[in-house]
């Protein structure tokens, strides 16, 4: 228990997961092998900074292995303990079962304020601790691969691959020992925008059925919605940038860590992202009124509330004012197990971490397959496509009579290159994975909210494979 007697993280990810082995009425002691982290190491190693020896405490936490690698990003944040590094494992077990991903679960945090130091000194904390990692067996292209996630980008997972080549030369498949990696540096296209991307057909996905629009109170145009997003980093930058650009979709708040901006009428993301990243702060932003209190904006009247930016943001404290009538929770554990109890009563429509954010994943999965195939995917397609395109396009013109304007001609012959066909995959997975959590959800009058139909879902999958290789 934490000190406002809220379930800490790992506790409220079980007790959720809990609700749908209840439903599947799971034995105790397939539920309890299901539930339980496999392992998880802390190291405490020594960098020198500006002359001065610092200890760095970082962990990796593997949650599940049924299936291999096991995957997961890497945090670089003040706050990481152990148990959030747990909870946010096993998430990663549900997600990738829930979006058909073939790995097991992992995550791994360094307590670190990355504020605080420089290019060079980042660099060398995170080969140091790459080197920890690798040494104890938490890192490689076959066993554990982490990902960027809070504090991490491109640059790290860089560093990262980069610490691992020259560990292990003998490996032609080094560069899959990290998903996130720069385009130039064995990175796919689309992998930056991957988990605010699947946020996006997320919420397109869901406004494509009649009745859960209707249940949530909501109406059926996303092009009609206001959204409030908490936190305007990686994931919720990308999803807020599309649904507004792309769906027509009004953005009435950003929540960031030093306070709000509002406007009615709807902030343009760019703008203001381009601000942030020049002022550091949403503070003095032009368009839009400012306030301090950003915890208070989480209870403002809006149609779709996104948090994308920490854990335990919705509690007990705050549950029973906020007006949203959808979440969407593309962050990791925004909504305590307490919070999530008191707004299913309140009838508020909750789409779950486990299955909102795995546009990440799902992604890096891509990635992944691409560094194992050393070949961009579409190489070798692309202009074969084309050129049968080309043909079909001379057929029709000749049978017809009719001259296709060049516009047309250009659409109809381009052949998909990588992100094209990064782009279609995902949006598959996150279409497919909706519709089977909405099978689950419509078939079992017991249950009555998409997260605990999701874990069913989840729990589903990883239990076929534990039989298949006959743990249980
Ligand atoms: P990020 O570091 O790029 O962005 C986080 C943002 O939240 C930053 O802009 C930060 O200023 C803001 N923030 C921090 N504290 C805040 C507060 N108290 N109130 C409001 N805003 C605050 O991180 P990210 O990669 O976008 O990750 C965000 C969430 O999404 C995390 O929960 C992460 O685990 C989850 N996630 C990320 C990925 C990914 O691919 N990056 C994948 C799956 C899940």
């Amino acid at each position: 228990m934490t000190d406002n007697n809220e379930l800490t993280f790992s506790q409220s990810v079980d007790r959720m997961i809990e609700r749908a082995l209840d439903v599947m009425e799971i034995e105790q002691g397939q539920a309890n092998a299901l539930k339980s982290c496999d392992s998880v190491i802390q190291v405490r190693f020594p960098v020198k900074i500006k002359g001065t020896i610092e200890v760095f405490t970082g962990w990796r936490a593997v949650h599940s292995t049924h299936r291999l690698p096991a995957k997961g990003g890497i945090r670089f944040a003040p706050f990481a303990d152990q148990d959030e590094v747990e909870a946010l494992a096993a998430l990663m077990t549900y997600k990738c079962a829930i979006v058909d991903v073939p790995f097991g679960g992992s995550k791994g945090a360094l307590l670190i304020d990355p504020s605080k130091y420089d290019r060079e000194e980042m660099q060398l904390i995170t080969r140091r601790f790459t080197l920890e990692l690798v040494r104890k067996g938490f890192l490689s292209p076959s066993t554990n691969v982490p990902a960027p996630d809070i504090g991490t980008g491109q640059r790290e997972m860089s560093w990262i691959a980069d610490t691992y080549k020259h560990l292990h030369p003998e490996d032609v498949n080094y560069l899959a020992c990290v998903t996130g990696k720069p385009v130039h540096l064995g990175g796919i296209r689309g992998r930056t925008e991957a988990t605010g991307r699947g946020v996006q057909y997320t919420i397109q996905e869901f406004f494509r059925h009649a009745d859960g629009l209707k249940q949530a109170g909501l109406s059926s145009s996303l092009a009609d919605q206001t959204i409030i997003v908490q936190g305007l980093g990686n994931v919720g930058y990308h999803a807020t940038k599309f649904l507004s650009e792309e769906d027509g979709a009004r953005i009435i708040c950003v929540i960031e860590r030093d306070g709000y901006v509002h406007n009615e009428k709807g902030i343009n993301i760019e703008s203001l992202y381009q601000y942030i990243v020049e002022h550091k702060t949403i503070k003095g932003y032009p368009d839009a009124t400012f306030s301090e209190d950003g915890k208070k904006a989480l209870e403002m009247e809006c149609d779709i509330l996104i948090p994308a930016a920490l854990e335990a943001q919705i509690t007990v404290d705050n549950a029973a004012r906020v007006k949203a009538k959808l979440i969407v929770e593309a962050a990791n554990g925004p909504v305590t197990y307490q919070a999530d109890q008191i707004l299913n009563k309140m009838g508020v429509a909750i789409l779950p971490d486990a299955y909102v954010n795995a546009g990440g994943v799902t992604v890096s999965y891509f990635e992944w397959i691409r560094n194992l195939s050393h070949i961009r995917f579409g190489r070798m397609q692309r202009r074969n496509e084309e050129l049968r395109n080309e043909q079909y396009i001379a057929m029709l013109e000749e049978i017809t009579g009719t001259r296709i304007s060049d516009l047309a001609k250009e659409k109809l012959s381009h052949g998909a290159n990588e992100i094209d066909i990064v782009r279609s995959g995902l949006e598959d997975t996150m279409r497919h994975a909706f519709q089977e959590i909405r099978e689950i959800w419509l078939r079992d009058d017991r249950i009555t909210d998409y997260r605990t139909a999701a874990y069913v879902l989840a729990v589903e999958k990883i239990s076929k494979s534990y039989i298949d290789i006959g743990v249980y």
